[in-house]
């Protein structure tokens, strides 16, 4: 048994101003290159979970330039049929021509099949996706998924919290890996396991990976705002996947549910009790919670304020892109009195 070093997570870290010769923030570029996919304008792909990604959602999150994953909690022709909405609406109605959606697909059964299919009907990113990746069947699935596939689609696999994990998908052949174990809002591993790592921790460690920058480093889990966004990138993450963030919009899907006057939407851990008795009829573990959260308005509306804080944040640093920006970046541990202060905190008097 050995105890490593503390680790730190967002609320533990500030970045340092400095000096900034950034007159606009239309003069900072946030574009991705990924491989096997059409380039991100904005560093943002959406979770696939029931209470995130469906068509309209990753339609809007195309729309502004990102990525939405489309869940894996249906039948594979229910998951081909939105994807090949979202291909067909994304086609007819943009000038940027063909641009990608993303599927997610598990690591066992037919998650060949349900990736061919999702391939069939337009998908070029294909997510593996699982909660403990740094596994033999992440790493199984993947390398069937490159052995059929080739180039033809971006691979993202994950979930992992160090770099062993992170180096491990990377050489089955995965382009992308989501980053963070234990530190999404709606997640509740570390407290039913007692495994995790702060998801700042786990991106730090793994932009340290011999093959980061070739493979693309997605923060995964418990960013709670666009200043946590800043500090992913900051420590190198090259995007961000977000679930709370972009649950509780007109795009998510779900009904709303009306409450004393208040509107809200459902948003669900897809290991929580809830969600399993939902696609498999039985709950086999609980790592999860469901709750409501409150409306909030249109997508798009949500990803502009997203990303005038994201562009504000490189402004800050006096950066006018991603790799600039993850050079330039100093961070600073702060206290717990640092923190509140961090908060807007005339309201509590
Ligand atoms: P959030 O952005 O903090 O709400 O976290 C969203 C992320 O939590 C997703 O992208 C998944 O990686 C993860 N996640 C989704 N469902 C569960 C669950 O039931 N338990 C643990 N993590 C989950």
């Amino acid at each position: 048994m050995s105890i490593k070093q503390t680790a730190v997570s967002f609320d533990d870290v500030l970045l340092t101003p400095q000096y900034s010769n950034i007159r606009s923030r239309s003069e900072i570029s946030l574009d991705v290159v990924l491989k096997n996919v059409p380039s991100m304008r904005l560093p943002i792909f959406s979770s696939p979970m029931d209470t995130v990604t469906e068509a309209d959602t990753a339609l809007q999150v195309a729309r502004s330039g990102g990525i939405g994953v489309v869940h894996r909690y249906n039948t594979p022709a229910e998951q081909a049929e939105i994807v090949a909405k979202v291909s067909d609406l994304f086609s007819e109605t943009s000038t940027e021509g063909y641009r990608t959606v993303g599927a997610a697909v598990g690591v066992t059964g037919d998650f060949m099949d349900r990736a061919k299919k999702v391939f069939q009907a337009g998908a070029r990113l294909i997510c593996v996706d699982v909660a403990h990746g740094d596994h033999i069947l992440a790493v199984t699935a993947v390398k069937s998924l490159r052995a059929h596939f080739g180039d033809r689609v971006h691979i993202m696999a994950g979930k992992v919290a160090t770099v062993t994990g992170f180096d491990t998908l990377a050489q089955a052949g995965a382009n992308s890996i989501r980053v963070g174990i234990g530190g999404g809002s709606i997640c509740s591993t570390r407290i039913q396991t007692g495994h995790g790592m702060p998801t700042l921790q786990s991106i730090i460690e793994c932009s340290s990976s011999e093959f980061a920058g070739e493979v693309a480093l997605i923060a995964d889990g418990g960013i709670k705002n666009s200043g946590d966004i800043v500090k992913a990138l900051a420590a190198g993450a090259d995007a961000v996947m977000l679930g709370s963030l972009l649950a509780g919009t007109d795009e998510s899907p779900g009904e709303f549910i009306h409450r004393k006057g208040e509107r809200y939407k459902s948003y669900r851990g897809m290991a929580s009790v809830e969600a399993q008795i939902d696609w498999r009829g039985h709950a086999a573990s609980e790592e999860g919670v469901s709750t409501t959260i409150p409306a909030k308005g249109s997508l798009k509306s949500v990803l502009m304020s997203l990303e005038k804080g994201i562009r504000s944040g490189l402004s800050y640093t006096g950066a006018t892109n991603i790799a600039q920006f993850q050079t330039k970046a100093k961070f600073m541990k702060i206290t717990s009195a640092g923190m509140s202060e961090s908060k807007t905190h005339i309201l509590d008097k």
